[in-house]
């Protein structure tokens, strides 16, 4: 009676969500007394897990899962599931497993809690505290169900290194036909995405116009950074919806969160919040984005984002 954890890669590699998903998994595991089991589809080499305290690994290689679908792969976890006779399924909260979470919640007949933050502060009943209101608030909730299913929010837990050595085994479930068929894929950039980011760096219409985002992308790239940007950024079309971030747009729970001439509307705001850090840069000292901020810079970005630029160069070449 293991704890499974969906492990999500892209192109044979894990996420980095996947790893923090691993982590959660042996907390939970420690806290009942069990192992922890990762279902992976096409992964190309799973050892990694093991240094996030994974014991034993089933591995679904199969060409038609090359393609994400929510119900194919809902079906494999419940299968997985179902093989371990696990008790707590833990996901992460990728677009992906927000979309099968629910399938699989059917499948399972389990009680599903989304956006969770920290280990169960009680495993009978089973208890774990989750954001509410767009992050404005925290609760506490119980999962009643024999199966339990947690989706665990982006760089809540973290990534803990737990060296266990897991085993690896191949696992065929089988496959109903889904109804649907991914055609194919556009993958809107090769860049670090807004969910696997640890840093990301947003800008707003104080940028004036699209042909000022060089020196985003350039700071973006020194950090290692994903590039956001405000709603009515990607609405005038001066940046790709898929950096729209807030309430209507993609959530961020990164590390540092840093803000480029964007006032700080409530909307905004609601979606960056379960970020750590947030540092803002904006010429008006009354702009509403100062009190959620960590850190703020008074000035403009045409001068205080090249001079932050050269610097952050100066201090990797210094420090290389
Ligand atoms: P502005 O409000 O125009 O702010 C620009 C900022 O740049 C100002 O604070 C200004 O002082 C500063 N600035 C100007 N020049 C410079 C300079 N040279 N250097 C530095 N700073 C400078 N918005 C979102 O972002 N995400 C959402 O998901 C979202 N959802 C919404 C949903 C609804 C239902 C509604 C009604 C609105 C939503 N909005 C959302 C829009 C939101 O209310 C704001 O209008 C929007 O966030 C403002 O974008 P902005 O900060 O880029 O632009």
């Amino acid at each position: 009676m293991s704890v499974l954890v969906y492990t999500e890669s892209e192109n044979g590699k894990f996420k980095k969500t996947a790893l923090e998903v691993a982590s959660y998994a042996k907390a939970v595991a420690n806290q009942i007394g069990t192992t922890v089991t990762a279902v992976t589809v096409n992964a190309a080499d799973t050892s990694e897990l093991g240094n996030y305290g994974v014991d034993k690994v089933l591995n679904v290689s199969n060409s038609t899962l090359e393609k994400f679908n929510a119900k194919s792969y809902a079906e494999v976890i419940k299968q997985a599931a179902s093989k371990e006779d696990a008790k707590v399924v833990i996901v992460s909260q990728s677009a992906d497993s927000k979309y099968l979470a629910p399938l699989l919640a059917v499948g399972l007949n389990a009680g599903y809690a989304s956006n969770v933050v920290e280990a169960p502060s009680n495993t009978a009943p089973f208890t774990v505290k989750r954001t509410a209101f767009t992050n404005k608030a925290f609760n506490m909730t119980t999962i009643n169900t024999d199966v339990k299913i947690v989706g665990v929010s982006n760089n809540a837990f973290g990534l803990v290194e737990n060296s266990a050595s897991a085993s690896s085994e191949n696992f065929s479930p089988s496959i109903p036909e889904s109804g649907v068929t991914v055609q194919s894929v556009d993958v809107a950039t090769d860049k670090v995405t807004i969910a696997d980011a640890e840093v990301v760096v947003s800008a707003g219409r104080g940028l004036k116009g699209p042909e000022n985002w060089g020196m985003i992308e350039e700071l973006a790239g020194v950090l290692g950074a994903a590039t956001a940007c405000s709603k009515p950024v990607s609405d005038l079309g001066w940046r790709p919806h898929s950096e729209h971030v807030g309430q209507t747009g993609k959530p961020v729970a990164t590390n540092l969160y840093i803000a480029i001439g964007i006032s700080g509307a409530i909307q905004h705001l609601a979606g960056i919040n379960a970020s750590k850090v947030k540092v803002v840069i904006n010429t008006d000292p009354e702009a509403p984005f100062f009190k959620a901020a960590d850190y703020g810079v008074v000035g403009d970005a045409f001068e205080v984002v090249p001079a932050l630029i050269e610097k952050l160069k100066a201090f990797k070449a210094a420090n290389a």
